[in-house]
Formats: structure tokens, C-alpha cells, sequence
């Protein structure tokens, strides 16, 4: 054997990273799964599961290439791989460059050499060249740069369908009684089976555990879900828990899939013709933007950029966070709710819901993060920080995102059909029946209208606070209403 290399459980590709070039002759490959990871924190346990099971697949698989596998169990990362060494220990550790700052820092004190981190479409360096070339760092800037750099949904220089964007057509409310195609269940194995008793937990079919499984969830898109992303990608409804949403993140984020893959399976339907522009930008945007962008942003801004608090907010975590009975709220009752069952919602309840709660509320940021980081399938830290810091709660004072993500009950009743069962009413922001969010949409504003009223993407809003006669009662019933969200009664 001539070095080590170990594979986080975000690694998890054949074909990139530290295992791109390695050999069974030369190459012991080590995983490890620390108990800092399993038992460090309040995971949901579909999400350990689909971690710890996701590993152990992929170890098995290197193990039946020929590869020597070590696959340990230990108090943290570096404790295990010390375990490794003493029966190497004049091998090299090789890694890829890890996808924290906290990792990064332990395996380079721990003497790990890195290889380039190709998980992803934009190289570091050149997302941090681009940063620092920008005034503000626009994402819609960044993506038309991918797409040509790219060249993905181009004609001679020009955006395929004339337009960089078709978000008008993206914005559809959710159809009347809207089913849609049968989502795609994966079967559990020996392997699942043994990670289910260990944890204690009994998984759902939602997510699979192999790269198989994760290649049959794109194809499963593909062919019955793409069509169909873009125009219902803001919608909300109880009919159905995920529209046409890909469910492809989880595998993204720990490595059984790669960007390219997805990339290159919607370009090549796009290009069959069965799909519309609509949907194929939208989804592309997804995933040659949005997660680049956020990746790229994640390493440019630093280690201390989650400690943002720029407004101020000190409120603890709601108890409707994780109890969705502490909750008469229908749209977050039933959000909790499909968090608890399998550990996802899409981006506009992340957005338009969890994150504008905590921002209208003045939930304190890193106690926010935490339990997202805590509950989703999919959240890694370099996708979580900028997403919940910047877009979420607008903690960083408007680095990443020009203005808040704040909204009243008129959206989300616009946008799904949670408004019409509720006992609060989306229109009404004063009274027994307001809607939480309208009435404190308006308190918000009124709070940090001093801030917002610099800020010319928000003056209008601003200024809509001088039309409400009834502010001084709006702001009592704000008050109840916070109460009563913290006592878990409203
Ligand atoms: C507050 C907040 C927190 C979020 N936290 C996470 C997280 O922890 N992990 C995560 O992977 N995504 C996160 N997202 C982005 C997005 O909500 C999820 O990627 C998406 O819901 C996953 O479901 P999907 O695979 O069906 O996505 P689709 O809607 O099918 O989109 C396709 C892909 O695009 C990528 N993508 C889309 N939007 C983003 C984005 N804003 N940031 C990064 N990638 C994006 C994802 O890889 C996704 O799989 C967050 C968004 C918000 C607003
Ligand atoms: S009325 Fe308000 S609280 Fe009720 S579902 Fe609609 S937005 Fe949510």
C-alpha cells in the first residue's frame, strides 16, 4: 500500500475527489463514522440513516472492486483514522479538500493532503475571483456567467429561448386537487436493515442508500417530473408532498451523484424536445446557480460569517419548530409535520415559511440554523449557512441577498392551500382571527423601518406602513401574537 485515503461521507463518488485516481494495489481506503457525527447532536434520524447507510453501501461497493476498506467507528474523524495508522503508519493520508471549515482545519492539523475538491462545477479559486471582482454579489450575475462558461442552454452566445430566466411562468399557485405522478419508493436491504436497528429508527422508502437507487431517483424525474418542475416550483399544497420537486439534493450533497450527472440527463431530454424552456432553465438554475453560488459563497465569506445577527434577533427557537402541535397555524403545522415524517420540504417552505417566521418573529439566527441543520435530509453546512444567514433570516445585513425574504399571509395564501382549513385568515392582520404572518409582516417592517427604509428594493414596502391606520393596534396584536406563539398556543 502506498497511502491512505480517506472518504468523508460526503465523498461519496467513484469517479471524483481523493478515489478519481486510486487503485486496489496502492490505495487503502478508510471511512469513518464518528460518534461526533452519529451522537453529537439531535439529528432527525432519517437523515443519519440515509448518512451512515449511504457509506456503508458505497465502502461495500469499493470493497467488491478489490479495494482494501478500512471502515471504522470512533469518537471523532481524526481519532479514527489515528486508529488506521498504527497498523500504517508510514502511509500518507490523501483526502479531497473537505466541504467545512471545521473539517478542513482537523484534517489539516492532522497533516491530511488534499486533493481538489471537484464535487462541484465551479473550482474555488475561480468562484473567489469572481467575488472579488463584484460590487454586490448578485446570483442571477454569477449564473448567466456559468451558463456561458459553461455553455449549457446557449445559441451563438445568446440564451436558448431568447431569455436568461422564465421566472413569470414559474410562479404558478398549486392546481385544484393536484395529484401528480406516483413519487418512487426504494426498497431497503441487509445493509439498510442493519442501520435501522442500530439507530433505532424505522426509515421510510423516500430516499435511497446506493448510487443505484440515487441514479433511479433522476431517471424517476426525468421521465415523470421534469416536464413539470418549473411552473409548479413555488407551489404549496397538502395534495402532494413534493409536486416536481427532483428530491436529488441528498445525493448531490453526499457525493452518489455529481452535478455533471444531473446536468447532462436534463440537457440531453431538453434536447429530445420533450421538455419546455420553462422548466429546463428553471431546473438548471437550480443546480448550475443556485448551489454553485451558494457553495462559492460559503468558502468566499468565511468561518465567521454564521455568527451574523446584523438585526438584532434575540427571540429562542419556537416551540412550533419541533412540535407541530404547539401550532394552529396550518401552513407550518403541516410544514413540521412533513419534516418529522421524512425530513424534507421544498425551497418555498424553507423560504416563505420556516425562514420568514424565524425573520418576522426575531428568532435568533444561529438558534434557527442549528435546528434546520438539525432536521433536513439534505443540509449540509455549506449549503445551510448562506442559505438560512443571507436569503433566510437576512442576518447578514444584505451581503448575499439585496433585501429580505419577508411576507404575509397573502403569499402563502396566493401560493397553496393551507389558507382556506386554517382558523386564521391570510387577509385580516388585526383581530383574534389575523393571520400570524400578516400581522407580523407589518410589525417587522415597523420595527426595522429605520434599516429598510435606506434600501431602495424595500422603500416601498416602507412606505406602505404609512397607509395602515390601524398600526397601533396591529402592534398590540403582535405582541399577543408572539406571546402566543411562544407559549405554543396561537
Ligand atoms: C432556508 C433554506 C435552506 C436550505 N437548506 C438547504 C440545505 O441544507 N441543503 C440543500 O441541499 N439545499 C438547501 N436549500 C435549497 C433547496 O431548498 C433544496 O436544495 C431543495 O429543496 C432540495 O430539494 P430538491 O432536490 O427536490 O430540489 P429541486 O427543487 O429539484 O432543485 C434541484 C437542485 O438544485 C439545488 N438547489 C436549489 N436551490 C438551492 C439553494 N438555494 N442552495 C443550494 N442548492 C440549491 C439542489 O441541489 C437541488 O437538489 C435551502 C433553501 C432555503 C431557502
Ligand atoms: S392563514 Fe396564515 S397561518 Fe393560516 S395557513 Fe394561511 S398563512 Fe398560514
Amino acid at each position: 500500500m502506498k497511502q491512505i485515503v480517506y472518504i468523508p461521507f460526503d465523498h461519496l463518488h467513484r469517479k471524483y475527489g481523493a478515489l478519481k485516481d486510486a487503485d486496489p494495489k496502492d490505495d487503502l481506503i478508510v471511512l469513518v463514522e464518528s460518534a461526533r457525527m452519529t451522537t453529537g447532536r439531535n439529528w432527525h434520524k432519517e437523515r443519519l440513516f440515509f448518512l451512515i447507510s449511504s457509506a456503508r453501501h458505497f465502502a461495500k461497493s469499493l470493497e467488491d472492486e478489490g479495494f482494501t476498506v478500512e471502515y471504522v467507528k470512533a469518537a471523532t474523524t481524526v481519532s479514527g483514522l489515528k486508529i488506521v495508522q498504527k497498523n500504517y503508519p508510514k502511509l500518507p493520508i490523501t483526502c479531497a479538500e473537505p466541504s467545512s471549515f471545521r473539517q478542513f482545519e482537523a484534517l489539516k492539523a492532522h497533516g491530511v493532503i488534499f486533493v481538489e475538491n471537484d464535487f462541484f462545477l465551479t473550482p474555488r479559486p475561480l468562484f473567489q475571483s469572481w467575488a472579488a471582482d463584484q460590487k454586490n454579489y448578485l446570483m442571477e450575475n454569477f449564473y448567466r456567467k456559468q451558463r456561458t462558461r459553461l455553455n449549457i442552454l446557449m445559441e451563438g452566445g445568446e440564451p436558448t429561448g431568447g431569455s436568461w430566466n422564465f421566472d413569470k411562468e414559474n410562479r404558478l399557485p398549486p392546481p385544484k386537487k393536484y395529484e401528480g405522478p406516483k413519487y418512487l419508493e426504494h426498497q431497503r436491504d441487509e445493509i439498510d436493515n442493519q442501520v435501522s436497528l442500530e439507530i433505532s429508527h424505522e426509515p421510510t422508502n423516500t430516499w435511497a442508500t446506493t448510487r443505484k437507487g440515487a441514479l433511479a431517483q433522476l431517471k424517476n424525474f426525468i421521465d415523470n417530473h421534469f416536464a413539470e418542475f418549473g411552473p409548479l416550483e413555488d407551489a404549496m399544497t397538502t395534495d402532494n408532498w413534493a409536486l416536481h420537486h427532483s428530491l436529488l439534493s441528498p445525493y448531490l450533497n453526499n457525493g452518489l451523484l455529481h452535478p455533471s450527472e444531473v446536468i447532462k440527463a436534463a440537457v440531453q431530454a431538453f434536447n429530445k424536445g420533450s421538455i419546455p424552456i420553462e422548466s429546463a432553465e428553471g431546473f438548471i438554475r437550480q443546480v448550475i446557480g443556485w448551489r454553485e453560488y451558494v457553495n462559492g459563497m460559503y468558502w468566499f465569506l468565511g468561518p465567521d460569517y454564521r455568527e451574523n445577527n446584523q438585526l438584532k434577533a434575540t427571540r429562542k427557537l419556537l416551540p412550533l419548530f419541533s412540535d407541530p402541535d404547539k401550532t394552529q397555524m396550518n401552513c407550518i403545522k403541516k410544514t413540521v409535520t412533513d419534516i418529522n415524517d421524512r425530513a424534507w420540504v421544498h425551497h418555498i417552505p424553507r423560504l416563505m415559511l420556516l425562514s420568514n417566521l424565524a425573520l418576522i418573529t426575531g428568532t435568533n439566527p444561529q438558534e434557527f440554523l442549528e435546528w434546520m441543520r438539525e432536521v433536513f435530509i439534505d443540509a449540509s453546512e455549506w449549503v445551510m449557512v448562506p442559505n438560512v444567514i443571507g436569503m433566510g433570516v437576512h442576518a447578514d445585513g444584505g451581503t448575499m441577498m439585496t433585501k429580505p425574504y419577508a411576507a404575509g399571509g397573502a403569499y402563502i395564501s396566493r401560493m397553496s392551500n393551507y389558507c382556506k382549513p386554517c382558523v386564521y385568515d391570510p387577509k385580516l392582520r388585526v383581530g383574534e382571527k389575523a393571520c400570524p404572518f400578516t400581522t407580523l409582516y407589518w410589525d417587522f417592517l415597523d420595527r426595522h423601518k429605520d434599516t429598510f427604509v435606506k434600501n431602495h428594493r424595500m422603500s416601498q414596502q416602507i412606505f406602505g406602513l404609512n397607509r395602515l391606520s390601524d398600526l397601533p393596534e396591529l402592534k398590540e396584536r403582535a405582541m399577543d401574537v408572539l406571546e402566543g406563539l411562544e407559549a405554543g398556543t396561537i
